[in-house]
Formats: C-alpha cells, structure tokens, sequence
C-alpha cells in the first residue's frame, strides 16, 4: 500500500511540483498517472522510492515513513521497488542476461562484487525474469543487437529479478513505436495481474492508459485533478 498524505514536494528553485496530495494506492493495482508535461507526474512517482524527497506531509509506503529512512534503510527500501526509465538505462555493449544479473549486484559479498560470479539461484531467478517478458531465447545476445521493445523488456527482466512489490514506470513507451509499444505494455499488465505487483506508470498516451490501467490519476500543475476508475472514464476527456 502506498498513501500520500498531505504530501508537497518543493524544489529547491522554489518550484512547487507537488501539492497537497493525497493518494491512497493498494497493493496490485495497476495505476496510470496522465497530465501534460511538467505537472509533476515525474516527480511523484520518484518520490515514491526516494529519488526525490518529499518537503511536507507524510508518504508511507505499507509501514515505512519513506522520509525518514536513513542511509542503508534507503538501499534496502530501494530493492523492494522496481523503476523503468523512458530511456532503458542497461549497458548496451554486453548481454542482456549479464544486464539482468546486475540488479543482484547488491546482494553479492564484496569478492564476488570484483569477480563478478553469482550464484546458480540468482542466475535461474534471472532466466525464469527473461523467461517471464518472453526473451530469454535473446539471453546471450548483446542489448545493442535488440530492438527498443526488446530492451525495454530487459529493463524489466531486471526489475522483476529482485523480485518487487512494486514498479515504477517514467514514460517506460515514450520512445517505442505503436505496436512495440503494446507488446511492453502487455508484459506490464501480464506481470501486474499474475505477480500482483503493483505498477505505477506515467504515461501521456491517454488511449494506453485507459486501455491496460485499472486507475487512472490525472496531475495538473502539482495537484491531482482527476482520480477513477479507467473503466468508468469516457475516453473525451
Ligand atoms: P512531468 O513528469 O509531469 O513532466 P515533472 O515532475 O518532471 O513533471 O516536473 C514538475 C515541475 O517541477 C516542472 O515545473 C519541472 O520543471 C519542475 N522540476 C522537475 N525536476 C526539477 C528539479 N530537479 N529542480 C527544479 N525543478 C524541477
Ligand atoms: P523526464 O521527462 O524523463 O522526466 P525531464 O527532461 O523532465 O525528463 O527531466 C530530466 C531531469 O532534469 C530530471 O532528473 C528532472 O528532475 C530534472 N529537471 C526537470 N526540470 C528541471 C528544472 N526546471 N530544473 C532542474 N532540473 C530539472
């Protein structure tokens, strides 16, 4: 459960990107956040995993005050929740299992970090998340051989491999064309309805986000201005 109490979120500029947000979102849903750019979509999924901290009013997420994490807390706290970027963000010039394997990174002891050498569980758990987004036959085929949907596939092969109540999505289709585009959506709605993950996506595809979300919330200026039900909300607005 994520919940936004009375949350604002000022940069230090003086911009005011969040206002008085009050949110509630249960475990396993689906929720697209739409608005225009620079409403502050960013910036409220980021404050959900700490990339950015929040200025006012109270963000929990299940029984953790996200503000008052510390340090390690953060790190251990980050590893619960998956983030896909617009951008991919994977080494493009080495494999897409050795991508996947990254996110076990943190768990390794310190000489293994320089080695590099993980164990047979985390290379199973990173072949059944390729397995799950429908590439492993690509496992040992370097990224930049991929296209932008099978990249984007990656990502999330990576984020699913340090198993995650929740992903976040900024614009994670931004950059795919149409018919690449529903494929990674549908393994966004795949993984949400069979791993009851939660996803929260920033999306400007209002079409998308009615289509593949359960909720939609819609951010103007800082503030929520719309928050439903996708299967209730006319496709006019
Ligand atoms: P969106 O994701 O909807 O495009 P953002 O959350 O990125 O919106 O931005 C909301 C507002 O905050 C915008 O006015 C943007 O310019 C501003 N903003 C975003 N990031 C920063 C930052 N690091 N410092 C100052 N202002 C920022
Ligand atoms: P995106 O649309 O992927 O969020 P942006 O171009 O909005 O990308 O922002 C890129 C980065 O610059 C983000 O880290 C954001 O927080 C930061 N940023 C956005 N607007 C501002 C701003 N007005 N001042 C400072 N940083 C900003």
């Amino acid at each position: 459960m994520i919940e936004f109490i009375h949350v604002d979120k000022t940069y230090a500029n003086g911009t005011a990107a969040l206002r008085d947000i009050n949110l509630r979102i249960e475990q396993g849903e689906f929720v697209a956040v739409i608005g225009l750019s620079g409403a502050g979509k960013s910036t409220l999924i980021r404050c959900i995993n700490r990339m950015h901290e929040i200025t006012g009013g109270t963000l929990m997420v299940d029984d953790v005050d996200v503000a008052k994490l510390k340090g390690r807390e953060i790190r251990r706290f980050r590893r619960r929740i998956g983030m896909i970027f617009q951008s991919f963000n994977l080494v493009t010039r080495t494999t897409v299992l050795k991508n996947v394997l990254v996110s076990f990174v943190p768990e390794l002891p310190y000489w293994r970090k320089w080695t590099g050498i993980y164990t047979r569980e985390q290379k199973i758990k990173a072949l059944e998340a390729l397995d799950k987004v429908g590439i492993l036959d690509k496992s040992f085929v370097r990224v930049d051989q991929l296209s932008g949907g099978q990249q984007q596939r990656v990502a999330l092969a990576r984020t699913l491999a340090q198993s995650p109540d929740i992903i976040l999505a900024d614009e994670p289709i931004a950059s795919l064309d149409p018919v690449t585009a529903r494929v990674v959506m549908d393994d966004f709605k795949n993984i949400n309805k069979a791993m009851s993950i939660s996803v929260i996506m920033n999306i400007h595809h209002v079409d998308m986000a009615l289509e593949y979300a359960d909720r939609i919330i819609g951010i103007s200026q800082g503030e929520v201005v719309f928050d439903g039900e996708a299967s209730k909300v006319t496709p006019e607005i």
